[in-house]
């Protein structure tokens, strides 16, 4: 039952090193599950061990609850945390881990034992409280190791990849009673530590995309690329590391210059010269800039349908060959030379497969088309706001 801000946090490991994390704010509000995801090595864990207390802040203030807590102990931040490595005691059988907490914390015993049975009978663990962890599965370990931050009813559980060590099919089923567990406990926060993008964007109300810093960079970058829902992230990447970083396959890019700027939007060549009308403000570019396209593999289709009629919202053709196929069972992806590079297009359902080698007019949605500038800022589109860095 608590909120967490974090005003302008930093972190830098090296004195008068590159910041690991710079300038991070957010409200983190009562019972809201928010999501730090990123590339390896971006500093999720250690933003995560700095709210925890596991590590000090460098700059900038944090409070849980409205408390200042950059000088508290982990003990005193009402925060439960959730490790990868479950963290067990090796010693102890599985009610004794799931009590440690709360005999240091010197809840009274039939009060902790009550609380014990009851996280047990939740985690469908209440059988294998005299065991040791290492006469555990990786999946009932993690259990035990949820269980110990549930039985301590923190005000903020912090999970830093916690699936990460279980197979496929016990990742999903993990994920989902997470995602029930948080529902469950009433007014209580959740931060969730992943690189996963698909845990990202199931498991969050508000997912938090941090990039790595810029390798030789003279200022430090902010950490957060781009924060909100996960479909706002995923529909409307503010630039293109957002673009790249969510979605599979990962979005195409193709290279262009901005030829014109008109009322309906802007005109874009491609590098073999094809023109695309996109309905895209051209804000703050001019004429000749390199720009770049942006198109997911589901809104670049075959240019023309199996009837022979064009689809009004497809943009102009443009030019590929086939050089490869995938066939997933619920789709089929083409690997495409277009131009300027690499395309992938996934074929709407019912398409007849195209032969490797053909040559394969595709077109791409036209309102879904994302058009970065010089810098790989988005371009608003016209008639529509970009979603700004929404930190509550
Ligand atoms: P992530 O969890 O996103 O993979 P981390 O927060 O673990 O990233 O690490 C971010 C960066 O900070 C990495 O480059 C890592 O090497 C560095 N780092 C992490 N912990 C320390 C430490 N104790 N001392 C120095 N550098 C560290
Ligand atoms: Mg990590």
């Amino acid at each position: 039952m608590a909120s967490v801000e974090l005003d302008r946090i930093g972190k830098t490991y090296v004195d008068g090193g590159v910041p690991t994390v710079h300038d991070v704010t957010l409200d983190i509000a009562e019972g809201e599950f928010c999501v730090f995801v990123g590339p390896s090595g971006c500093g999720k864990s250690t933003l995560l061990r700095m709210i925890a207390g596991l590590e000090t802040i460098s700059s900038g203030e944090m409070r849980i609850g409205g408390r200042r807590v950059n000088e508290k102990a982990p003990g005193e931040r009402d925060v439960a945390m959730v490790f990868q490595s479950y963290a067990l005691y090796p010693h102890l059988d599985v009610g004794e881990n799931l009590g440690f907490g709360l005999r240091l914390a010197r809840v009274p015993k039939a009060d902790a034992q009550r609380r014990i049975d009851e996280v047990a009978r939740l985690l469908q663990i209440d059988h294998l409280l005299r065991r040791k962890p290492r006469e555990l599965s990786g999946g009932q370990r993690q259990r035990v190791a949820i269980g110990r931050a549930l039985v301590r009813r923190p005000g903020v559980f912090l999970f830093d990849e916690p699936l990460s060590n279980l197979d496929a099919a016990l990742r999903q089923q993990t994920r989902l009673e997470i995602a029930r567990l948080h529902r469950s406990q009433g007014r209580a926060s959740s931060i969730y530590v992943t690189h996963d993008q698909v845990e990202a964007m199931t498991l969050a109300d508000r997912m938090v995309l941090l990039q790595p810093p810029p390798p030789g960079a003279l200022l430090p970058q902010p950490s957060v690329a781009q924060c909100g829902a996960p479909l706002t992230l995923y529909r409307r990447p503010r630039n293109l590391f957002v673009a790249g970083f969510l979605g599979s396959p990962r979005m195409n890019f193709l290279p262009a210059t901005l030829i014109e700027r008109r009322e309906d939007g802007l005109v874009a060549a491609l590098a073999d010269g094809t023109r695309l009308t996109l309905p895209v403000r051209a804000d703050g570019v001019n004429d000749g800039d390199a720009v770049t396209l942006g198109v997911r593999a589901e809104h670049l289709r075959p240019a023309t349908r199996r009837d022979g009629s064009d689809d009004p919202r497809l943009s102009e053709p443009m030019r590929t060959q086939v050089q490869w196929l995938e066939h997933l069972g619920d789709q089929s992806l083409a690997y495409l030379a277009g131009p300027g590079g690499a395309l992938v297009s996934r074929l709407p359902e019912g398409h007849a497969a195209p032969a490797i080698g053909e040559s394969f007019p595709v077109a791409a949605l036209r309102d879904e088309v994302h058009v970065f500038d010089p810098r790989g800022e988005a371009l608003p589109r016209l008639h529509e706001e970009l979603d700004t860095c929404a930190a509550r």
